[in-house]
């Protein structure tokens, strides 16, 4: 008879049937939340791609596929998986500042951000209001749309979510390494991805304190928050680095 163990039971409570972390898991996660969102707005796709043969038929469709549209605000997997996505991200954030510029020895300072935590880096943020905005606003358009125009549209909604969500995670993940940065009084290193867009390839590489943050000219403040995304779809990161004294 084989012995079971349960070494991990209950560690993470109710995280416990979540995967392990991907080696870049705010990529996984980024994956993870456009299935969602696709599956979410699968009865808007089906109603898009429906052939109708008549006038009526046709105004029919279209009226379903708005509330289709509609009713994917209130998705409640979609939902999930949001809130979900955004807690690992703050976990994501924190590991990846941890592991670049690891606590010294013997700290015992908690680096893995607490529920309190959490919520300070996501009380500003209301992704659930945000895809209803969007959904309301892309039902009403589909009204106008002709026919044809209808697929097109539920791919276009479909990505407009995903660019919300993705800019919110590596919002919460970047406010996390910023966190752990504070802890230990370490500088953050701004670091853009190759194919970056003019002013975050200029920044990348800039060192700032973590009370200064970092000074973006023609930036959205509203966007910005002085850490990383500094625009929709802005992947650049922010890395502790331990601050050399200069005399
Ligand atoms: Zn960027």
């Amino acid at each position: 008879m084989a012995t079971e163990t349960h070494a991990n039971e209950h560690q993470e409570g109710e995280e416990s049937n979540e995967p392990a972390p991907a080696p870049d898991e705010l990529g996984a996660l980024e994956e993870t939340l456009l299935a969602a969102i696709l599956a979410a707005l699968l009865a808007a796709t089906t109603h898009a791609d429906r052939a109708t043969n008549t006038a009526e038929d046709a105004a029919r469709r279209t009226a379903l596929l708005a509330d289709a549209l509609l009713a994917a605000a209130d998705h409640t997997p979609l939902l999930n998986t949001i809130t979900t996505a955004i807690r690992r991200a703050a976990r994501a954030g924190a590991d990846r500042a941890r592991n670049a510029a690891p606590p010294p020895p013997r700290d015992t300072t908690p680096t893995t951000p607490g529920p309190d935590d959490i919520h300070r880096f996501t009380e500003d943020l209301t992704p659930a209001a945000n895809i209803r905005f969007i959904l309301e606003d892309a039902a009403r358009i589909a009204l106008t749309l002709p026919a044809d125009r209808l697929p097109a549209h539920v791919r276009h909604t479909a990505h407009r979510l995903h660019r919300e969500l993705v800019t919110a995670i590596h919002k919460v993940a970047n406010r996390a390494v910023a966190w752990y940065a504070r802890i230990f009084g370490h500088d953050l290193v701004w670091t853009a991805k190759a194919g970056a867009c003019p002013t975050c390839t200029d920044l990348s590489g800039t060192v700032v304190g973590t009370t200064a943050g970092f000074a973006h000219e023609g930036a959205d403040p509203t966007v910005l928050d002085r850490v990383p995304p500094a625009h929709r779809w802005c992947r650049c990161t922010i890395t502790p680095r331990p601050r050399t004294r200069r005399r």
